[in-house]
């Protein structure tokens, strides 16, 4: 992005991100405080740069989950944009090829303003997609995670020396662990959680809280030597192609390979310049890059997103599968390969089709029926305590406070019995939540505030209690 606007308007750019030092980031917001530059660019928190004189927003990826911080304070950039704008009394431009489900409907209802984009930037033609249905691989007797389709799309490509990107959301080696004989499956000690095996440390590591332990030898609960390695992820599927196409040059981009500063970078750089074969990686890899040597995306299991807890689930998917999409054929002709054991799944046939309209028109009646976003707002306390008990106490008794405070102001919200989080335990500490839907008001966030404040007058001492409005993760 900083490439793109550096050679379009030159010199007047200041860059705002969390990578930067703190002598960088001070240099950056003097710059803006002495209007001595016309543009910011920057990730979520640029919107609170010092701009004297602001004529516009432009919210980029605007269905982004990260614009929506998860850590305190809990703020949305794209509401605190909105609110900025209006104070301003400037545009607010929320751009994206896959609109949020909210964002859309507020666009259809006349709420905000609907301007369309009817022709690709570079005129290129939407890349072709193929679904393959990977119970009938199964069934033929192929047991790779690779398709024959997607081999002899591979191989095709390797002929013509053009590149392909293989995009699979799971890092690691294996997703999971377990003994054949017992069944004992290797959770961390800390929390509810399957260890992934990372092959190249040879080591068990939980995905949450970081916590790792040799690999297994012997099954801890019967001895057994008959321990087995499930799922797949970034790892494993390298090592496949390795084995695959053993002339092949690859390049793997997940968490694992791009911690140290810059490395990400590195990666794409050597991907482009050094014209390796294959790009394999998760959704890092899917993001806004332009490779023009790409003429090839295959997408693992288009599945694994599909059967989250999570109402959005559907939307992630198709967003995900849209944008990976994206990266076949930005110049040449592309083809997209997307694996899937639910080949007439909606969420899948309109990625096929690459049909937003009729994703969304599918997906909105669905979330009226069950009372989701945008039909309503959510409201999450997330309440976490080392101590099994009083976790359970303390979520029923914010629930009997939020109950009785509904009925004081006089003000409606669907409140759900507190249950135990999907994941139970996170770094020792047991998880619990209670959800509620409403309509977001002043009323409501009086309600959410004065809760807290007379709970927290029980003193609770070792449970620690959020409140998350519309929060990113249900987990
Ligand atoms: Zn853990
Ligand atoms: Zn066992």
């Amino acid at each position: 992005m900083v490439d793109r606007f550096l050679a379009r308007f030159g010199d007047c750019i200041a860059v705002l991100h969390s990578k930067l030092s703190v002598g960088e980031r001070y240099d950056e917001w003097q710059k803006i405080k002495q209007n001595k530059v016309k543009i910011v660019i920057g990730a979520r928190s640029a919107i609170f740069a010092p701009i004297n004189n602001l004529g516009i927003i432009i919210i980029d990826e605007e269905h982004d989950s990260s614009y929506k911080s998860e850590m305190s304070p809990r703020y949305n950039a794209k509401e605190i944009a909105k609110f900025i704008a209006k104070q301003n009394n400037i545009p607010l431009v929320l751009g994206s090829a896959t609109p949020s489900i909210n964002t859309f409907a507020k666009a259809k209802t006349g709420k905000i303003e609907l301007i369309t984009l009817t022709k690709r930037a570079n005129k290129s033609s939407l890349p072709e997609v193929n679904i393959v249905d990977l119970r009938q691989e199964l069934a033929n007797g192929n047991r790779s995670i690779i398709s024959n389709k997607l081999y002899d799309e591979i191989e095709k490509n390797l002929n013509n020396k053009e590149q392909t990107i293989l995009f699979l959301n799971r890092r690691g080696f294996s997703t999971f662990v377990m003994c054949r004989d017992c069944g004992y499956t290797v959770k961390c000690k800390r929390c509810n959680i399957s260890l992934t095996y990372h092959e190249y440390s040879n080591k068990l590591k939980c995905h949450y809280c970081g916590y790792e332990i040799k690999n297994l030898q012997i099954c801890p609960s019967c001895k057994s030597k008959n321990i087995k390695y499930f799922g797949t992820g970034t790892e494993k599927l390298q090592n496949e192609i390795q084995k695959l196409f053993p002339n092949a040059s690859t390049i793997r981009m997940d968490i694992d390979t791009v911690s140290k500063k810059n490395s990400h970078e590195e990666i794409l750089n050597k991907f482009k310049s050094n014209n390796i074969d294959i790009l394999i990686g998760t959704q890092m890899v899917v993001k806004g890059h332009h490779f023009p040597n790409v003429t090839l995306v295959g997408v693992i299991a288009a599945d694994s997103n599909l059967n989250i807890e999570d109402y959005r689930a559907n939307e992630r998917t198709f967003d995900i599968l849209t944008q990976v999409a994206g990266r076949a054929g930005r110049e040449k002709e592309g083809r997209v390969i997307v694996q899937t054991y639910n080949p007439k799944n909606f969420v899948i046939e309109c990625a096929k089709k690459q049909n937003y309209d009729e994703f969304y028109n599918t997906e909105i009646e669905l979330r009226k029926q069950l009372k989701y976003p945008p039909f309503c707002d959510i409201i999450m306390f997330s309440i976490s305590s080392s101590n099994k008990e009083e976790v359970e106490q303390a979520s029923k008794k914010i629930y009997c406070i939020l109950k009785n405070n509904c009925k004081k102001y006089n003000t409606i919200l669907e409140i759900y019995r507190p249950v135990v989080s999907p994941i139970s335990k996170i770094k020792n500490k047991y998880r619990w939540r209670i959800i509620a839907k409403c309509n977001l008001n002043n009323a409501i966030v009086n309600l959410v505030n004065t809760t807290l404040e007379e709970y927290y007058k029980l003193k609770f001492k070792n449970t620690r209690v959020v409140a998350d409005i519309n929060p990113n993760n249900m987990n």
